[in-house]
């Protein structure tokens, strides 16, 4: 029988990347013209929308934002022993992967994202659905839930506003975690249906069958 789809958000959620991804991003829009984005600050309000729309807003142009994304993406492969996944979670992906078909749905490049996932030896992702796949979560989501007929919530776990809201928008439940970029306030008014404060939390959350288990209580 298929395992039943859970979806996830990579940077914030996954790995610990805020500072060297908010580094690298801002070093890559200062060398393709885009001074406007210059503070960390203004990296967090991107992701208030679809990251690439709110880039769009900001006045970048496609050659642009697919110049710093490329950019962003070297440093990121190159800094990459540098970024740590947040505690706990590798151990709560090997665990849901036993029961759950698991995509991460990242706005970051596949291969920074497999490449992370195989540094650390993290188990338990089926799928990585990066930026080459589309610059939309909404459709990237709508796509991977028909190919999951009729399950009763397709989770989306995420930790920006803007996960919140692409996830709603594709029919997805979306689930904000604690620990990312954007706050709990910040993905409650963005529509996250529940808040998980850790990754046991998490488990606990999408796959309450197998918290006794993980907590060695079972
Ligand atoms: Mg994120």
């Amino acid at each position: 029988m298929t395992r039943p789809l859970l979806m996830l958000d990579h940077d914030g959620v996954v790995v610990d990347s805020f500072e060297i991804f908010t580094t690298s991003f801002l070093e890559g829009c200062r060398r393709v013209g885009l001074p406007q984005i210059a503070t960390s600050d203004d990296v967090l309000a991107l992701f208030e929308g679809n990251f690439y729309e709110s880039l769009r807003e900001a006045g970048a142009d496609d050659a642009q934002i697919s110049a710093a994304m490329r950019r962003t993406a070297d440093v990121l492969r190159i800094a990459m022993s540098a970024l740590r996944p947040f505690p706990l979670m590798p151990e709560v992906l090997a665990e849901l992967g036993e029961a759950r078909h698991l995509v991460i749905v990242s706005s970051n490049a596949r291969g920074v994202v497999e490449l992370f996932l195989k540094r650390h030896g993290i188990a338990g992702v089926a799928e990585v659905v990066g930026a080459e796949a589309g610059r939309s979560k909404v459709a990237k989501v709508e796509a991977l839930i028909a190919r999951f007929p009729g399950q009763a919530r397709y989770w989306f776990v995420g930790d920006t506003a803007g996960d919140m809201r692409e996830a709603r928008l594709a029919g997805a439940t979306p689930l904000g975690v604690a620990w990312g970029w954007h706050g709990r306030e910040q993905l409650e008014e963005a529509g996250a249906e529940r808040i998980a404060e850790t990754p046991a939390d998490l488990l606990a959350i999408v796959a309450p069958e197998l918290t006794a288990d993980f907590l060695g209580t079972g």
